[in-house]
């Protein structure tokens, strides 16, 4: 592959941005990060570490926090819209890489742009469906059928699902301002932070809260399998930095299907099934590129 053909990738986050120019995980000549400040100070380092590679650069990927408009019919597309992240609100990030980088840009959600990494190079590079999950401070899912997102009326919003919640092993009512005990409300980090004063990382793990947030994953993944079919779930994010997590999940998932979906995947190969990211924290950056690549 010549050096012309390479591709640039920008992972927005809320304490950094990402920077690198490859071709894949094996091929990235140059890598940068950058803390996220405020949008003219972050997006000019951004566009001064891409400028001396613009010859080479056939286009550019971006997935940022949100939320993030990736409607190209809306007149925020591109836009950072109602965040309350100091400085970042109604941020016109497309517009300030555009005006400065004359190339084509996609854009895509983090948690979608790395769902793209994990279906190019990762854990599920070998499934035409599959299903990334990050939780984190937020929750979030993109859904990858054939090395696309998919996007509907609106992008997918599946940390906000509804769950079920027994208020006598739970009482806490969430911390979704919209929805109060909805999946993001009851198991993100913010929802921990409410509940026990500390964060998700502090808490021991033989504390009994972790098997509650367990069976609240496994509840969502069983109406992602029931309702999407995914032939691979990933899930990333700084809960699942908890590794024993993943076999809890995996039982608990089970337990929930209770046989009705009877594929070996389900049934014997829950293992394989419901995985970590296999790019690890460069799922993001590389996912970018995958999203220039097109
Ligand atoms: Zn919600």
């Amino acid at each position: 592959m010549s050096s012309s053909q390479l591709f640039g990738g920008i992972e927005g986050g809320g304490t950094k941005f990402n920077c690198a120019v490859g071709d894949g995980p094996e091929n990235i000549i140059a890598e940068a990060r950058f803390a996220t400040t405020t949008p003219a100070e972050t997006v000019a380092q951004v566009i001064e570490f891409f400028l001396p590679h613009a010859e080479q650069l056939q286009a550019i990927g971006l997935g940022s926090f949100g939320p993030f408009d990736v409607d190209p019919s809306s007149p925020t597309y591109g836009f950072i819209t109602t965040t309350p992240k100091p400085h970042w609100g109604n941020a016109n990030l497309l517009g300030m890489l555009r005006a400065k980088l004359p190339l084509p840009i996609s854009v895509e959600m983090d948690v979608v742009v790395a769902g793209l990494g994990e279906a190019k190079w990762g854990a599920s590079k070998n499934d035409s469906h599959s299903l990334y999950l990050t939780i984190g401070t937020g929750i979030g899912g993109g859904y990858i059928v054939d090395g696309k997102p998919l996007h509907g009326l609106t992008s997918l919003e599946m940390g906000h699902i509804r769950l079920a919640r027994d208020p006598q092993r739970d009482p806490f009512r969430g911390a979704c301002p919209y929805h109060g005990d909805c999946f993001e409300g009851l198991a993100a980090g913010p929802a921990l932070e409410a509940r026990f004063g500390q964060r998700g990382e502090t808490l021991p793990d033989e504390h009994p809260y972790w098997d509650l947030e367990a069976g609240y994953i496994a509840q969502a993944l069983v109406n992602y399998i029931l309702s999407l079919a995914p032939k691979r779930i990933i899930i990333g994010g700084g809960v699942m930095q908890k590794r024993f997590m993943f076999p809890w999940v995996r039982q608990k998932t089970q337990e929930l299907l209770s046989g009705y979906i009877s594929h070996e995947m389900i049934l014997n190969r829950i293992d394989e099934y419901i995985v970590p990211p296999a790019l690890g924290n460069r799922a993001g950056v590389l996912g970018a590129i995958a999203l220039a690549m097109g």
